[in-house]
């Protein structure tokens, strides 16, 4: 029977601003909302694939921002997706790699719909697509963010007697790094084996502070060190590797599976946080978990803070992999203040449930999009004033 191949008819870009349910501290900023870039691909058969594009305090973490997506997308890769065939997303995401280089966050979101599209057709899940499925469920941790140590212990005793994590990071770049080695040390104290605690100095320490410091980490009973110092110094990072008696993870310095090789072939770190925007995408996060199997490197799902599709985007690559031995981080909804889709999803007993539906298996509530939209249906990019 022969079968109907349908065209992108309409790219949709547009960006949801979303409160956080308290200030969320970084090493590089503080923030108190979210702003989503949302993609739609409107095909001819009446399909509609979404995907979503999200950073870390707009500029602030790296080079994309959710305006500067919706611009890229808006302005060089409409023209591509117009004359594509969806339903071939290697080849249609090769095209545009000829034409948009870096921009990996904008080429994530907009695979991500291609990907979303095409499930949706074939009556197949994202996971599948990429490849089947080992879990239906995830391990999900909590960042505890607050800066305050008491604050900090209540609200994991209060995750834990819900049953909705059981792994904790600090972010521990910013400030004075031996008052929160203690601030590090008084958590695990109190959690003790109930729960797994890690930290993320986001690149912070200098690679003497950190060669000084992380021995007191692994004493304090933290489980794993993300990024200790510049996502550049792989030396460093392999010798911290090879000194420290925990982990090593690289987050800053994986964007895609190049830097994945450069760090593996170094031995620059014990375990990857992959997360699908900074490798490029779905595929090319694929390709960053391979090298990881290959090279013995263990695996965390990490995030960008993204909102709900972003996370399940994320989720259902993650559910692929056959050994996550570090579990995800796959919380960004659950630090924003207001549900945007029709069904929430499934966070329970320590981890998120990874939807079995066609594509991402999830549906933006049409309502929440409206009222949240920052262009209000128009089509221009409205800047977001701070303190607004
Ligand atoms: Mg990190």
């Amino acid at each position: 029977m022969p079968r109907s191949k349908p065209d992108i008819e309409r790219v949709e870009t547009f960006l949801i601003d979303l409160p956080t349910i308290r200030p969320h501290q970084l090493a590089m900023t503080t923030i108190s909302r979210q702003t989503l870039m949302i993609v739609r691909l409107h095909m001819s058969d009446g399909v509609v694939g979404i995907g979503e594009g999200t950073t870390i305090g707009g500029l602030a973490y790296g080079p994309e921002s959710p305006e500067g997506m919706k611009l890229a997308i808006d302005t060089y890769f409409e023209p591509i997706l117009l004359a594509c065939d969806p339903s071939r997303i290697g080849q249609t995401m090769t095209a545009i790699g000829r034409s948009v280089q870096g921009n990996h966050f904008a080429k994530c979101a907009v695979e991500t719909a291609l990907v979303d599209a095409l499930g949706k057709r074939t009556g197949l899940s994202a996971s599948t697509l990429l490849g089947s499925r080992h879990h239906d469920r995830l391990p999900v941790a909590w960042t505890l963010a607050s800066g305050n140590t008491q604050t900090d212990i209540a609200e994991a005793e209060d995750m834990l007697a819900r049953r909705r994590h059981n792994i904790f990071k600090l972010k521990i770049g910013k400030g004075d790094p031996r008052a929160n080695i203690s601030h590090v040390a008084a958590i695990k104290r109190a959690l003790g084996d109930r729960a797994s605690v890690r930290v993320d100095i986001n690149q912070a320490w200098s690679v003497a502070t950190a060669s000084s410091l992380l021995p007191a980490l692994a004493d304090a009973g933290v489980d794993l060190i993300e990024q200790p110092i510049h996502y550049r110094h792989l030396k460093s990072m392999a010798r911290l590797a090879a000194e420290t008696a925990i982990p090593i993870m690289a987050d800053e310095a994986l964007n895609g599976p190049e830097t994945a090789f450069q760090i593996a072939s170094q031995d620059a770190a014990d375990v990857f946080a992959l997360k699908i925007a900074q490798s490029g995408g779905l595929f090319a996060g694929a390709k960053v978990a391979a090298i990881a199997e290959a090279a013995g490197i263990g695996l965390y799902g990490g995030t960008m803070l993204e909102g709900a599709v972003g996370t399940i985007a994320s989720a259902h690559l993650f559910a692929t992999l056959p050994k996550l031995e570090w579990g995800t981080e796959l919380f960004g909804p659950l630090l924003l203040t207001e549900e945007i889709l029709e069904t929430p999803l499934d966070y329970s007993e320590f981890s998120l449930g990874v939807p079995d539906g066609p594509g991402l298996g999830i549906q933006l509530n049409e309502a929440s999009v409206k009222q949240f939209r920052r262009d209000r249906g128009e089509r221009s990019v409205h800047l977001l004033k701070t303190g607004s």
